[in-house]
């Protein structure tokens, strides 16, 4: 059985960024459905309970057909949640250091790049989904909770989430300063600690 995570620091930690509000709806009542319907969706294929969540959603697409979409959705919303909550901190450390920003600014020539690219792509993704930094440092902007780990990309470093419930009732329609002030609560040495894993 697969269980909601604590929080890592309190629903409050991160206002004004992201409201107390927002973290207690996200966490409580967004996440926990993820949860309780994956559980329900296994319970209906017991074998499936040997594979780890990571197995499962990397090979989603392999899987009987009555509990792939299942899997798909409410397995990629608990470790896409498990793991957004993770990359934040209250802590407002200013930016990376180590290998993980010596390669990112490698490849993009500056955090500021960086981070303006992986903006670009979340403020344009079209209707709900995820932006997402995977191991091999590719951007790529994914629908709903589907995860890199369904294209064979492995588990991500990070992720941000621009569903409408991640922001609306702080931001309504402005997705990109909701962008913007996430940068803020990004936890950069959780993410460091990914890539050097
Ligand atoms: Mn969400």
């Amino acid at each position: 059985m697969y269980q909601l995570p604590e929080l890592p620091y309190a629903y409050d930690a991160l206002a004004p960024i992201v409201s107390e509000d927002i973290m207690r709806l996200h966490h409580q009542k967004h996440h926990q459905a993820y949860v309780d319907k994956l559980n329900a969706a296994l319970d209906t294929q017991p074998e499936l309970k040997d594979q780890s969540l990571v197995q499962l959603l990397a090979h989603v697409d392999d899987l009987p057909s009555t509990v792939a979409k299942a899997i798909r959705n409410q397995g990629g919303g608990h470790y896409n949640h498990s793991l957004f909550w993770q990359c934040m901190t209250p802590q407002h450390i200013e930016v990376a250091d180590g290998r993980l920003a010596e390669a990112i600014i490698a490849k993009w020539g500056s955090m500021d790049e960086f981070m303006g690219a992986f903006s670009a792509e979340a403020t344009s993704l079209f209707g709900s989904g995820w932006v997402w930094l995977t191991r091999d440092l590719e951007i790529i902007a994914l629908p709903n909770q589907d995860t890199p780990m369904m294209l064979g990309k492995g588990e991500p470093l990070m992720g941000l989430d621009v569903w409408e419930h991640a922001y609306y009732l702080d931001y309504r329609n402005r997705r990109d300063e909701y962008i913007k002030n996430w940068w803020r609560v990004v936890n950069w040495p959780f993410i460091e600690s990914r890539y050097s894993s």
